[in-house]
């Protein structure tokens, strides 16, 4: 008998896990709030369990070099360019921090590429409000958005910090802040350091530490520049 899933948000977790279970058999719908698929943000690192991940959704190797810049792990900096932990520059530590820079919305764009060609049922503009568990052996998972109701055997909860789904099957676990901030921006041109550096210090945040990070992630083609704050 075909099993069927609902997952609870389209972003790169929601569409990530709904590929890999349509890829086993199951017949998956993704709801998501937002009017349209898409992917803001900035660039992120990809480490190479993250890498064998998207791999194992069935991306070759030119999906993954298409994706961005590979580099490696340099180390962390103070404020003042004094080293805190400097990583050797030698091919063993290489490989072993090597990690993918990357756009967001590239990696969101691949993702839902592959869902829509697997023929996951993609629902937007649909906020879920209610979520019910389902019982073992008994009613099936269900959530609602106010006025329509999906049901599936499983219900995977994708859809971000602030997840319904969890606050609704785990209302004890609150997400605090946790003090620390951080402030990210795309450049559009060459980053011209080697490797993936972190710089640390105690003044360039109000209520805590904050970091600089300076990952190359660049490839042709534009990219969006956008700087922004995260955290709180
Ligand atoms: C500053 C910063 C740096 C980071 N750097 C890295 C990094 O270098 N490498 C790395 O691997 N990770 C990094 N992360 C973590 C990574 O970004 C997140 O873990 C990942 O993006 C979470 O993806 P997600 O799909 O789970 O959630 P999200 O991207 O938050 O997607 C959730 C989706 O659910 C939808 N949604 C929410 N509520 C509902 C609802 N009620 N109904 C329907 N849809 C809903 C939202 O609209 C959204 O589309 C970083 C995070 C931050 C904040």
């Amino acid at each position: 008998m075909e099993h069927s899933a609902i997952v609870v948000g389209g972003g790169i977790a929601g569409l990530a896990s709904a590929i890999a279970l349509t890829q086993q058999g199951w017949r998956t719908t993704v709801v998501e709030q937002a009017p349209e698929l898409a992917e803001i943000g900035a660039g992120f690192a990809m480490t190479r369990n993250a890498v064998a991940a998207f791999r194992g959704l069935g991306f070759d190797d030119d999906d993954v070099a298409r994706l961005g810049h590979e580099t490696w792990a340099a180390g962390t900096w103070d404020l003042h360019g004094r080293p805190i932990l400097k990583i050797g520059d030698e091919p063993k530590a290489r490989r072993a921090t090597t990690v993918l820079g990357v756009h967001r919305a590239r990696v969101h764009a691949a993702l839902l590429d592959r869902a829509r060609s697997e023929g996951v049922e993609l629902v937007t503009g649909t906020r879920v409000t209610t979520v019910e568990p389902g019982e073992t052996g008994g009613a099936r998972a269900a959530v609602v958005d106010g006025e329509r109701r999906w049901e599936a055997d499983l219900l995977v909860g994708a859809d971000g910090a602030r997840s319904a789904v969890r606050s609704a099957l785990f209302p004890a676990h609150v997400p605090v802040y946790s003090g620390y901030s951080s402030w990210r921006a795309i450049a559009p041109g060459p980053v011209d350091e080697p490797g993936l550096r972190q710089y640390w210090g105690p003044h360039a945040s109000r209520r805590g530490p904050a970091s600089r990070r300076v990952l190359p992630a660049r490839r042709p083609g534009p990219v969006r520049v956008r700087a922004g704050r995260h955290g709180g």
